[in-house]
């Protein structure tokens, strides 16, 4: 490993459980010791080629394996474009299906996540053509997109899962809010829309307003719904939220945590927390 993968490492720990699946499994035993079930996700994502869509299809099954004969509490969350959809819709179709029946034999959950704006719609008609006959599946929503509250919509109509967050990928501004406050306004918005119409969702946010405002609405409405956050960002809040809510900490592990700690770094407000808390240790 050369000096600077081997920074990009030390940083990158804050937000992985480390590079291989037996790490991720230790990391996930730790947390669901302390109440926070986990979303495993074995890193990868804008596949190109068939040989590493396979060879993620071959991790993806072996981690559904290990949950399941370690009894960890949680789910597991796959990208489109680690599973096939930068190739064909139907060769991610095939492979979103295959997992679907592993992951249902086995009792886990699969998120997709929502990835690039160019995928959204793709992503979206999978999942609803899937979901029926697989019960054991959502899909993330990012708020920051002007569309998502009519996607939430469509996907309330057919009784699908959403994790709701604000979104990790930057838009335009033809289809998407810019400042903070819009897309902070758009996801209670959706949240509302959430609490009127599904059973089942998510709340992935480590902001604590949109916390605080959720968990009142979970009396108003008299639901228990999920709490979502990121390994290493906020864990005092998961842990505190941990305490009377179904929480859940996303998880992701493998040798391919470049792209996800860039997007986690480029949340920059927050990059001078991050290298307080390595220096601090
Ligand atoms: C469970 C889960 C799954 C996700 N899945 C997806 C997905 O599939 N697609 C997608 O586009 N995005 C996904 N995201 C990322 C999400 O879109 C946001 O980029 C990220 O959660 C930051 O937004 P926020 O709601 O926490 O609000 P923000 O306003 O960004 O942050 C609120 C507060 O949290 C803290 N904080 C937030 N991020 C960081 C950080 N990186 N480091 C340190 N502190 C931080 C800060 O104190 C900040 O004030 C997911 C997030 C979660 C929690």
């Amino acid at each position: 490993m050369s000096v600077i993968d081997s920074l990009g490492m030390l940083i990158a720990r804050k937000w992985i459980a480390g590079e291989d699946l037996q790490h991720a499994i230790q990391e996930a035993k730790r947390l669901n010791s302390k109440k926070e079930n986990v979303i495993m996700n074995y890193l990868g994502e804008d596949l190109k080629s068939k040989r590493l869509v396979e060879q993620n299809m071959a991790q993806i099954m072996r981690l559904l394996d290990e949950m399941h004969s370690k009894k960890i509490r949680g789910s597991i969350a796959v990208k489109p474009t680690q599973t096939g959809l930068v190739i064909s819709r139907s060769y991610f179709e095939k492979n979103y299906s295959e997992i679907l029946a592993k992951a249902s034999r086995c009792g886990i959950t699969v998120w997709l996540d929502m990835e690039q704006y160019l995928f959204v719609s793709s992503t979206i008609s999978t999942y609803l053509k899937f979901h029926g006959r697989y019960k054991n599946t959502g899909i993330c929503i990012q708020a920051k997109l002007k569309r998502s509250l009519k996607d939430i919509e469509r996907i309330a109509r057919q009784k699908g899962m959403v994790r709701l967050v604000k979104g990790a990928y930057k838009y335009p501004s033809t289809i998407s809010f810019q400042d903070k406050r819009s897309v902070y306004n758009n996801y209670l918005r959706c949240m509302d829309y959430l609490f009127s119409h599904m059973e089942r969702f998510m709340i992935a946010t480590h902001d604590d307003s949109i916390i605080r405002i959720a968990t009142d609405n979970e009396k108003k409405y008299r639901k228990k719904i999920s709490f979502g956050m990121l390994k290493g960002v906020r864990s005092s809040l998961a842990a505190k939220t941990a305490e009377s809510e179904d929480m859940n900490v996303y998880l992701p592990y493998g040798e391919e945590w470049m792209k996800y700690s860039i997007r986690r770094l480029s949340e920059w407000e927050h990059t001078k927390i991050i290298i307080r808390s390595i220096i601090q240790g």
